[in-house]
């Protein structure tokens, strides 16, 4: 319709705008997959649902990844979420009212939180222990465990715990689920699901993407029932990923190996230059035949990546002085990109902790976590060298 005098508008337009250019591409086959981020999509028939049909229940990009990850590690089904506790929400979210979750104690401050605030609240009792002895976890294992949750290597402390013996102890009892953060190693240096794990969950953000430019979870399982019911719950606590994001993730899963090759070789080139500090008096690296760990470490790891914690001999302000001095290597939390990182656990991640469980897990105020990246290894070394001098001047 005409208005007020001015030329008419031809119809259509918006419809057009809306649907015009819509259709397939035929013939063209792209190389990498394109990203759909649909929201919604076409059914043929009324009340007929066999397909995709609305995007929290499935996406193109997220079944792509999903795939990805059960094959890497050499597990039936994938899962993405929207972030590392997205992943973990949804997988405790298959406990009930009235069970337990067993979880060792040096995890993830935000597993922690995740365990204190939220999950407690819902009626679900969790208790933790040092896993790196196996009569601790028979020990705490009660008649409503319902899951036990491992995480290896520990964080900040790069305690390895055995997967294999805990699991065997833990399967003694019928109907307890064993879920393992596989954050630090993931599927290429670690397979837990082949010493016996139910359920492997990492924060796609860290290594497995690498890039320090996406916040994503995963998960995989090999249990049919298990994947039925993390199937529903994916879409009913609905932590689902963006399109775009999962993308993201493919593009960096083409690089893992590579990736994590570098981290491994880089990582151990500075943790022996930093045992030899006049500075340092402890290196928590697992590669490293010093590691009171290090033996199991061989049995079930094919490596280590950039993560690992030291001690220098000063204190909170060699700390600080260490770190605000760094030039190549950033402060920050997270871990895993192509960047280093630095970081102060006592004052930072593990802040929430209080001053006995710090002390009792042995997080100091002279303890550094490093995320080492992909730098050149000579380019790091002086970098931590001149902070060192720093902080020691
Ligand atoms: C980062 C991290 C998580 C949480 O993942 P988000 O993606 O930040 O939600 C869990 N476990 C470990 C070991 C992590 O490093």
């Amino acid at each position: 319709m005409a208005y007020q005098g001015f030329l008419e508008q031809k119809p259509g337009f918006s419809t057009s705008a809306i649907h015009s250019g819509q259709e397939k591409l035929e013939g063209v086959e792209p190389v990498v997959q394109p990203i759909v981020t649909a929201a919604t999509f076409k059914l043929s028939e009324p009340g007929v649902v066999d397909k995709i049909y609305y995007g929290r229940c499935g996406n193109p990009n997220r079944y792509s990844l999903e795939r990805c990850l059960a094959t890497l590690e050499g597990g039936k089904h994938g899962f993405a979420f929207a972030s590392g506790h997205g992943a973990m929400m949804t997988i405790f979210s298959l406990l009930s009212n009235g069970d337990h979750i067993l979880s060792c104690d040096d995890i993830y401050a935000g597993t922690a939180h995740l365990f204190n605030e939220v999950i407690i609240r819902m009626g679900i009792e969790v208790t933790f222990a040092d896993f790196t002895k196996v009569e601790n976890v028979e020990k705490a294992i009660k008649t409503n465990t319902k899951m036990v949750w491992i995480e290896t290597p520990t964080n900040p402390m790069l305690k390895v715990i055995d997967i294999a013996t805990v699991i065997k102890s833990v399967k003694k009892h019928e109907d307890i689920m064993v879920g393992v953060d596989n954050t630090f190693l993931t599927s290429y240096f670690q397979k837990p699901l082949d010493f016996g794990a139910d359920i492997v969950m990492y924060s796609l953000t860290k290594f497995m993407n690498g890039h320090s430019d996406v916040v994503m979870g995963g998960a995989v399982v090999n249990d049919d029932k298990i994947a039925e019911r993390l199937t529903s719950l994916q879409m009913f606590v609905g932590a689902v990923p963006s399109p775009i994001d999962c993308y993201l993730v493919s593009r960096g899963l083409k690089t893992l190996a590579l990736r994590m090759e570098q981290h491994k070789k880089t990582s151990l080139i500075i943790a022996n230059w930093l045992l030899t500090h006049e500075n340092v008096i402890d290196v928590l690296h697992p590669g490293l035949p010093t590691h009171p760990q290090h033996e199991i470490a061989k049995r079930q790891v094919s490596g280590h990546s950039g993560i690992f914690s030291f001690k220098h001999s000063g204190g909170l302000e060699q700390s600080k002085k260490f770190l605000c001095s760094l030039k190549i290597f950033i402060l920050a939390v997270s871990l895993g990109g192509y960047e280093s990182l630095a970081q102060l656990p006592y004052t930072m991640t593990h802040s929430a902790l209080s001053e006995e469980k710090r002390a009792e897990f042995g997080i100091t105020d002279s303890l550094i976590r490093l995320s080492v990246g992909l730098e050149d290894p000579e380019d790091l070394i002086s970098d931590l060298d001149q902070a060192l001098k720093a902080a020691f001047a």
